[in-house]
């Protein structure tokens, strides 16, 4: 059969949150996703969702992947086979250099597409899952000690969530530091946290720190450091404390094979966005696996479509045994897909219909679209 891409349209909605969200560079209080949808000339439309924690993260917005992907991987995609993915990646590598959070936008339409194509959801195009669902941990990131204790407790004792991850950097690295410790003492007992500072934390301060952080029971410590410094994370995990847990160090594949190289990790945090993909998040977690270290089901903060893409590629992974945080669909007010994913108690489910299973729900689009609302607000 002769299939090709016909179009690609894009489109910036921005969803309000539930409860504003504290980062180390800036609090959000409203979602944006770049919302993607390639159609074919069979008539398989296949949608795909950009997201990124913020300019600050990576460098990449979703203003930026709109510009990329219309600009230059629309002219290298129509008149494609979509089958053809890891040549279609080849292409969009060779055009541009990085950008690997559009680059993953684009993948997954494309997935979408052939697991539609076939009648198969995409796990099946990874080999297939190995579990139906993943203990979910919740990011306390309300913004006090006293917030933050509070939020764990009703999570814990409403069955939401049994484990969590806080966020940290608004301070500086000793108050932080103490911060952390606080509210991992005010959840003994009752639950336990590990600890995302977003590359923030300084080296030595942190070091000196490490016996009361692991004395306080902090599950990990993820990405404290900046994201070049693999030394820094190799010498922390080298007073072997509190296990080091890499994120935006860990962004592609090649990052990946210089950590194991380093010994700097004791768990990946995987990511489908800052990897450039579903198939490199593969090839990441099974280098992982190789090197004998367990991996992290990590977010961008994704709605429904990025995070169905997530537990797509995560439930293939015989090494992702340290839980996920794919909470992006219950922390938004509201959903862009017809039929929610399905949170129970700490667990999502990983969807069963063809392709990421997942359906647009194109009055959403129109509803939460910025062009729309930028026009409503003009009238
Ligand atoms: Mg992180």
């Amino acid at each position: 059969m002769s299939l090709t891409i016909t179009s690609l349209s894009t489109e910036i909605i921005d969803i309000p949150l539930r409860r504003p969200h504290q980062f180390s560079a800036t609090k959000m209080n409203a979602k944006p996703f770049l919302i993607i949808q390639i159609e074919t000339n069979e008539g398989i439309t296949g949608i795909g969702e950009g997201t990124t924690p913020g300019i600050w993260w990576s460098g990449e917005s979703v203003e930026t992947m709109q510009v990329v992907i219309e600009h230059y991987f629309t002219p290298l995609l129509v008149g494609k086979d979509p089958r053809k993915i890891e040549a279609l990646l080849a292409k969009m590598d060779r055009q541009v250099e990085g950008n690997e959070f559009a680059k993953a936008t684009v993948e997954m339409a494309l997935y979408d597409i052939v697991g539609k194509l076939v009648n198969v959801p995409v796990y099946q195009l990874f080999g297939g899952k190995v579990r139906d669902s993943i203990p979910v941990r919740w990011a306390l990131a309300a913004g006090s000690i006293e917030a933050d204790i509070q939020e764990g407790r009703e999570k814990v004792e409403n069955k939401e969530h049994v484990n969590f991850k806080m966020k940290a950097g608004a301070l500086s690295t000793e108050e932080d530091i103490k911060r952390v410790i606080e509210v991992s003492n005010g959840l003994q007992g009752i639950t336990t946290t590990g600890v995302d500072p977003n590359r923030s934390w300084d080296l030595k301060i942190t070091m000196r720190w490490m016996d009361e952080l692991y004395e306080a029971k902090v599950d990990f410590l993820e990405q404290p450091l900046p994201t070049w410094d693999v030394k820094g994370l190799a010498r922390l995990r080298g007073l072997a404390k509190v296990p080091i847990m890499a994120d935006e160090s860990a962004s592609t594949i090649q990052d990946a094979m210089q950590l194991i190289e380093m010994e700097a990790v004791d768990i990946f945090s995987l990511k489908i966005q800052k990897s450039g993909g579903m198939s490199r998040v593969k090839t990441i977690a099974n280098l992982a696996k190789a090197a004998g270290i367990p991996c992290f089901g990590g977010t961008s903060l994704e709605s429904s479509i990025g995070t169905a893409a997530c537990l797509h590629v995560y439930s293939t992974l015989t090494n992702l045994t340290e839980d996920c945080e794919l909470f992006g669909p219950i922390w938004l007010a509201d959903d862009i897909v017809e039929e929610p994913l399905t949170f129970i108690n700490e667990n999502v489910f990983v969807p069963k219909g063809p392709g990421l299973g997942v359906k647009l729900d194109m009055d959403k689009l129109a509803k939460y679209s910025r062009k729309n609302r930028a026009a409503c607000s003009q009238s």
